[in-house]
């Protein structure tokens, strides 16, 4: 069975994963630009990382059959500096044009800061600007309720954006309704035991239906598991869910998101 994970940072990963994975099914993927677990000390750094995600990582991805894709912008943790947030969003027009772009990610909040909110605006304005899609982080623990309605605010202010042509990610069951009720696509980013596990995705998706939701396995430096989409379409198996239902889901559904960027190509379109 083929699937699509449309969040993860391979930049973190062996290519040994990348092999895992194609074994497991996996077609495509799509690479947020995120916080890499220190702060950058330039501009400078954010431009190797940019070449690292739309040169380096596609190739290795193409050895195993995998498409890979990606999102730039600086990350929320990042942008509470905001004049290193200024020089490096200067930077991301010039790589919007690179083949495996797909759009502006993972902005959003992280500790909900005025700061965050100014940075993430400039972003989705950039965003707007070049028509691109946008895929948004919300913060972890206390403040993800408060900073996804804080995240769709932003958004809607800037009527131009078309909900549809936005996935919100990290949505839990407290969040996941006000995400679809704006008309956004909800993404249920996946850890082993935190956070959101599979049990729990496939809670939700029993809760709230297949409509504009996917997951993903988020797969970081943290612990994390590449392979966690293959394991919710495992536990949506034996839950009696349908072949059809778990493709529509983990195939289908983001193909459809991902697909509103003409770039965005896979080599397998059924199962
Ligand atoms: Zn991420």
């Amino acid at each position: 069975m083929n699937y699509i994970d449309p969040h993860i940072h391979m930049v973190s990963r062996t290519t040994d994963d990348y092999r895992r994975m194609a074994m497991a099914g996996c077609v495509a993927v799509t690479e947020p630009a995120f916080w890499a677990g220190f702060d950058r000390s330039s501009p400078q750094g954010f431009h190797d990382y940019f070449r690292q995600l739309t040169d380096y990582e596609p190739r290795r991805a193409a050895a195993f059959g995998i498409r890979h894709y990606c999102w730039l912008c600086i990350n929320p943790k990042e942008a509470q500096d905001m004049a290193l947030a200024k020089d490096v969003i200067a930077l991301i027009p010039q790589f919007l044009d690179e083949p495996n772009v797909l759009g502006i990610g993972e902005i959003g909040l992280n500790k909900n800061t005025k700061n965050e909110l100014a940075v993430l605006e400039q972003q989705i304005a950039l965003a707007d600007q070049h028509n691109r899609l946008i895929l948004v982080h919300t913060p972890h623990l206390e403040d993800k309720l408060k900073g996804t309605l804080l995240i769709i605010d932003a958004i809607k202010r800037n009527t131009r954006i078309d909900p549809a042509r936005v996935l919100i990610d990290h949505v839990e069951e407290h969040t996941v309704a006000a995400v679809l009720d704006a008309g956004f696509w909800a993404g249920m980013t996946l850890y082993p035991d935190s956070k959101c596990t599979p049990q729990r995705a496939v809670d939700i998706l029993e809760t709230y239906g297949h409509h504009r939701l996917v997951m993903n396995s988020a797969g970081d430096w943290g612990p994390s598991d590449p392979l966690s989409v293959p394991h919710a379409r495992l536990e949506m198996l034996t839950r009696g869910h349908t072949r059809d239902t778990v493709t529509q889901v983990t195939l289908h559904n983001p193909a459809t998101f991902l697909g509103q960027c003409d770039k965005f190509r896979f080599d397998s379109a059924t199962d």
